[in-house]
């Protein structure tokens, strides 16, 4: 039986995906039917949908349950950065879990990048992904050792990346970093396009959706059959459940999970004018600096910008209250790239989850037979839940995936830490 579930203000603001579908597919809610599936996902959002989609296209018989809209939650403030490099790097990730271990994790992570292309590929009007490199700089002289480092491991186990020296950097860039590592065969996605594009490929396998159903109550009878209750009294019977409820609600996944909720801001500007050939094949940049600023270029020669994560769990209410914080992220933006001057358009903060051993959460709840989690806490989200939905299939099937352990809700990592 679970707890009562939140519901969180997970952003403030004004976003900008939104704006860039005219009109959004709407799916039914539950209201007071009594169904009945093999699987059913609680949450649709990107975790959600992609797990959804999944287990469907594997023949399972499939219900994603949302108490909003698709793609309503965190899934519309992500800035659609797609990244094998995670906030914990591959050589900090070595010395908690193995190298081997720590190898296999990104190397998923890299194959996720993989299984975004080949989706963002079947849906129709495109999702505007894009194969992009990144420049992950150091922020500071004394961040250099541990980015070389990782620059050495990541190479050594054959990843494609370059390291770059300050010379090289200028030579690109308007600026300068004391060193960065080159990441090739990273991404850029519209992930509120992607989700709802996904939903509507999956819709045609067979996945049923429910929007404004909101699940309160989850019981287990003695055979091992969920029962999932909703607000109005409409109930999903099944064998398998799926939470994919991002970051709430806190009452459930407190007792499960180690993570620490903050608050960051994004901004998104108007096209801008400026030339773009100051800003070498439009990379995506991030740094080492924890929190780390990030950037990249959008389709329509907009910027978007986000970071100065906070630790406070609550977006930032009111204009006026992130304004301080939107000037300074536009600032460092223009310290930058000083000609690209294209004013703020969108801006939001929202509520951003960690994990403690910076990986997610993902796969069998430990005390709950046919209880999955797609939880996929930190700034690689997105590569998270494309990692999540094939693990989750697959132990749905019996099979237990070597990265199952590394990601495991009660894995090792995380009594450590
Ligand atoms: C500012 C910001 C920038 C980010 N940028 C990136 C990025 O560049 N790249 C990247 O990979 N990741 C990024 N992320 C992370 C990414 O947004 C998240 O990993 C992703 O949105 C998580 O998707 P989700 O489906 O798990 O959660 P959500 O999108 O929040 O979906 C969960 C859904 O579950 C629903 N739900 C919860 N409880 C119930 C219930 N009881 N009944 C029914 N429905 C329920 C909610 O309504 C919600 O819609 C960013 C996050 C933030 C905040």
């Amino acid at each position: 039986m679970i707890d009562r579930m939140s519901r969180k203000t997970l952003y403030t603001g004004s976003l900008y995906w939104p704006t860039t579908i005219g009109k959004v597919k709407s799916y039914p809610p539950l209201g007071s039917q009594h169904e009945q599936f093999e699987a059913v996902v609680i949450g649709g959002g990107m975790s959600g949908i992609l797990c959804g989609h999944t287990l469907a296209c594997s023949g399972i018989r499939t219900a994603v349950v949302e108490r909003g809209d698709i793609a309503g939650g965190s899934t519309s403030a992500n800035t659609g950065i797609i990244q094998f490099s995670n906030d914990m790097m591959m050589s900090e990730l070595a010395d908690q879990i193995g190298e081997s271990n720590a190898v296999m994790f990104y190397a998923a992570c890299k194959h996720a990048v993989e299984y975004l292309a080949l989706l963002s590929g079947k849906i129709p009007g495109g999702v505007d992904f894009k194969r992009r490199s990144s420049l992950y700089a150091a922020s500071s002289e004394q961040d250099l050792p541990k980015l070389r480092r990782e620059y050495e491991m990541l190479h050594r186990h054959g990843f494609d990346v370059e390291w770059w020296t300050p010379s090289m950097i200028r030579s690109k860039f308007p600026f300068t970093k004391p060193g960065a590592i080159i990441t090739h065969g990273d991404a850029e996605v519209n992930p509120y396009r992607f989700v709802h594009g996904i939903a509507e490929d999956a819709a045609a396998s067979g996945l049923t959706f429910y929007e404004h159903t909101d699940i309160t109550s989850h019981e287990t009878s003695g055979d091992g059959t969920h029962q999932l209750t909703s607000s109005e009294g409409g109930s999903l019977t099944c064998s398998n459940v799926i939470y994919a409820v991002g970051y709430e609600p806190e009452e459930l996944r407190g007792q499960l999970i180690k993570a620490r909720l903050n608050r960051s801001f994004a901004l998104v500007t108007e096209p801008q004018t400026a030339s773009f050939d100051v800003w070498h094949e439009r990379f995506m940049i991030w740094e080492t600096a924890r929190p780390y600023l990030y950037l990249r270029t959008m389709k329509d020669n907009r910027i978007v910008i986000g970071g100065l994560d906070e630790e406070t769990p609550a977006p930032l209410a009111g204009v006026h209250s992130r304004k301080d914080r939107i000037d300074e992220l536009y600032q460092r933006l223009t310290e930058m790239f000083p000609t690209m001057t294209a004013p703020v358009a969108y801006e939001w903060s929202a509520t951003f989850g960690e994990s403690r051993d910076g990986l997610p959460f993902i796969g069998r709840d430990p005390a709950r037979s046919g209880v999955y989690y797609s939880l996929g806490y930190g700034g690689n989200g997105t590569v998270y839940s494309l990692m999540a939905c094939r693990l989750i299939r697959d132990m749905i099937r019996g099979e237990t995936p070597p990265l199952a352990s590394i990601v495991a809700l009660d894995r090792p990592s995380l009594t450590t830490v």
